[in-house]
């Protein structure tokens, strides 16, 4: 229960998607201590560096934005200005745009860290109300693969595991993440599990050997974009040796025979070949799976984060359905969400070719089912403009007007300078920020102040399907409001019916009953069970009022049309740049331990920075001496698209051919030379359309 002294409140942190949970104390002084909690089931008190650290986050004010900002052309200062004029006025410009242009003119751009209530209002606005499917967010640079893998293989987007399956598998596969640095408090409990059954096996494929190959019987040092070879290589090895579920795969399962012919195409020996690796290593992988009588695949954005991310996600998914690994104890497919709320945002529709409560924009009987209980327009059966897209449907003037809140794109996504030039480009730029840093706000023309975390009551989903309750602790600073608020004050500014809650209570129970009746059915939480629970794992339905399963597809039966998980023959596709002469090495970037995306809170803490402070190239000592690079030479880092010059750090632990960038830095100082994402790819996985992040063609030259 969240029940505590009246100082403390309970929370989740607002980092990664292992979700764990804190406990805020309010201090005399106003100023707030976090801890973590004890009785959560998730971490059991513990918290990694980032999310100790949590409090400075809370109690640094120096940069945040306190009032509403605005100005009637892009050549004028920004001017202080009430809610009601800000509001108004962009009321009236979006009114213009869509009255002339149309409602696919205008266009918001969220975060897997808005709040699932702020997640349902922003998509009840766009998609009832305005009548277009313009909302995407910085989830489809992370987990967008991911969701279109299940959906294809599953017929849900649904995580089928929960964390306590951790403890009963004795077999890891983890694929394309760093579950040590960026998933730190689930990994502890890979880690203990191994410790206290050595007989665990982990097997760990990354370009790097990160930190998580420390507890790793296994590292598979792949080349980067080789993934599918790989996981076919291992499928064709599960079959040759036996180690298959037939019952599974006759009766709960279709497309064995077309995905036996396509992994019996590749010799082992050439798959070894190409993926860089050791024939007996990949024999080794299958034999710990096969022998497995728990397997666990964990992936995040190394299979996400790619140009053939789905074929990826499907790859992976069909070694634990082959092998009949799902819906039974220490077992399935398991992707890491990479946000703390990126799943509460796919609940609610929350990406520009999704609907609310899991149902297909797609299916003319949901959207008509959604249409009805908003009581809103005709929603729209075109999905809208993704991530990248909407910027670049900025640049070229398809798009007027975009919204953005509670993310940073001008760091985060790929090709960084495609999106400036659509910043410059647009007509009309909302920027609903906390913090007065982001480079976004240099390009708004209405600047709102938003609370953050611990000002504000909320709901949030971590990667095991579980939903807790934020609490308010504070109030915000100056003027600022919950984001939900302001979206519902500009939606009600547009003359839309249905925004009028007074709670954020009333828009979670909405959100609630419009799931009844679907695979993710919530319809019997509210704020009042999730006070008292402190947390539930979906589904939970209002006649049973009892949580769970919290172990999907128990039962056999997936959401697919058939009722069977469908084995995908997935072809084995290269769509990311090419390396040539020019360009000869493949560029991979990622997390850092101490630091969250943007840096826009954890970079306002000085220990967090003690770890690492700066940017820098890994590059392997080989390629380094090839290129007469020594340790901490300034190097610069040239890609078809830009440059990043940085220092290099020596390191035998990353391939040779492979250099690795950390993804945090933007623009410091005016200069964006530390920004990983000047010289990254926009080539975009053509079903997720989520970005090329881990490969594209570099050189590295001494600066
Ligand atoms: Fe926060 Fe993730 Fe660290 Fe847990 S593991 S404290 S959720 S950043």
């Amino acid at each position: 229960s969240v029940n505590k002294p009246n100082n403390t409140f309970a929370s989740t942190c607002c980092y990664c998607g292992v979700g764990c949970g804190v406990v805020v104390t309010k201090e005399k002084n106003g100023a707030v201590t976090v801890e973590g909690d004890k009785d959560y089931p998730v971490n059991k008190g513990m918290l990694c560096s980032k999310g100790i650290n949590l409090q400075y986050t809370v109690n640094d004010k120096s940069d945040r934005l306190f009032y509403p900002q605005m100005r009637y052309n892009k050549n004028m200062p920004m001017q202080r200005v009430g809610w009601d004029e800000a509001l108004q006025r962009t009321a009236a410009v979006f009114k213009t745009f869509i009255e002339k242009y149309g409602p696919e003119s205008v266009a918001f751009y969220a975060s897997g860290q808005c709040l699932t209530e702020e997640y349902y209002v922003i998509n009840k606005l766009i998609k009832g109300f305005i009548g277009s499917n313009n909302i995407d967010t910085n989830s489809r640079l992370c987990m967008s693969s991911a969701v279109a893998g299940y959906k294809m293989a599953l017929g849900e987007d649904s995580v089928p595991i929960c964390y306590d399956d951790i403890e009963l598998a004795d077999c890891f596969f983890v694929t394309g993440a760093n579950p040590a640095w960026c998933h730190p408090i689930l990994w502890r409990r890979v880690e203990a599990h191994k410790a206290a059954h050595p007989e665990v096996k982990i097997v760990v494929v990354d370009p790097r050997a990160t930190d998580s190959c420390a507890s790793a019987d296994l590292h598979l040092q792949i080349k980067p974009g080789t993934d599918v070879v790989l996981n076919h290589a291992i499928g064709r090895l599960l079959i040759e040796n036996g180690d298959i579920d037939l019952d599974f795969i006759q009766n709960h399962s279709e497309g064995f025979e077309k995905y036996k012919e396509a992994v019996l195409e590749r010799a082992l020996s050439e798959a070894a070949q190409i993926c860089g690796l050791r024939e007996e290593d990949i024999q080794l992988a299958a034999q710990y799976i096969g022998n497995a009588k728990g397997f666990i695949s964990m992936w995040t954005m190394g299979l996400n984060q790619s140009a053939v991310g789905v074929d990826k996600n499907l790859s992976l998914i069909n070694l634990s359905l082959i092998t009949g690994h799902i819906g039974k104890p220490g077992s399935g497919p398991f992707s890491l969400t990479g946000q703390p709320n990126a799943m509460g945002g796919r609940e609610v529709g929350g990406l520009s070719n999704l609907l609310a409560a899991h149902r297909n924009l797609n299916n003319p009987v949901h959207r008509q089912e959604v249409q009805q209980f908003w009581g809103g327009t005709t929603i729209s059966e075109k999905p809208g403009l993704t991530a990248t897209e909407m910027f670049e449907a900025l640049a070229d003037g398809r798009l007027k007007a975009i919204w953005i809140l509670c993310s940073n794109p001008l760091t985060s996504l790929p090709n960084a300078r495609l999106a400036e030039e659509g910043l410059k480009k647009a007509k009309f730029v909302v920027v609903q920020e906390i913090s007065s840093k982001p480079e976004t706000l240099k390009y708004a023309d209405v600047i709102l102040p938003a609370a953050a975390w611990t000002e504000k009551e909320g709901t949030m989903t971590n990667s095991e399907r579980r939903i807790s309750y934020l609490s308010k602790v504070s109030e915000p600073p100056g003027e600022a409001l919950p984001d939900a608020e302001i979206i519902c004050r500009f939606a009600q500014k547009m003359g839309y019916q249905g925004f009028d809650y007074t709670r954020s209570a009333d828009i979670y129970l909405e959100h609630a009953r419009l799931t009844a009746g679907t695979n993710i059915d919530i319809s019997g939480l509210s704020y009042e069970v999730l006070k008292e629970k402190r947390s539930v794992q979906w589904p939970y339905k209002a006649n049973k009022n009892v949580e769970g399963p919290s172990r999907l597809f128990e039962d056999k039966v997936f959401y697919t049309p058939s009722t069977k998980a469908v084995i995908h023959p997935v072809p084995v596709a290269f769509r990311s740049e090419r390396t040539d002469e020019d360009f000869p090495l493949i560029l991979t970037t990622g997390r850092i331990r101490d630091q969250w995306h943007t840096m826009s809170k954890t970079g306002k803490v000085n220990k967090l920075k003690k770890h690492i402070s700066q940017a820098f190239l890994e590059i392997n000592p080989a390629d380094a001496e090839h290129l007469q690079i020594a340790e901490d030479d300034l190097v610069v880092v040239n890609s078809r698209r830009g440059e990043v010059r940085v220092k290099a750090k020596l390191s035998a632990s990353i391939k040779q051919g492979v250099v690795f960038l950390p993804m945090h830095w933007g623009k410091i100082l005016g200069s964006d030379l530390n920004r990983a994402n000047n010289v990254t790819s926009h080539v975009l996985d053509p079903t997720s359309k989520e970005p090329d992040f881990k490969y594209c063609a570099v050189n590295v030259q001494k600066y």
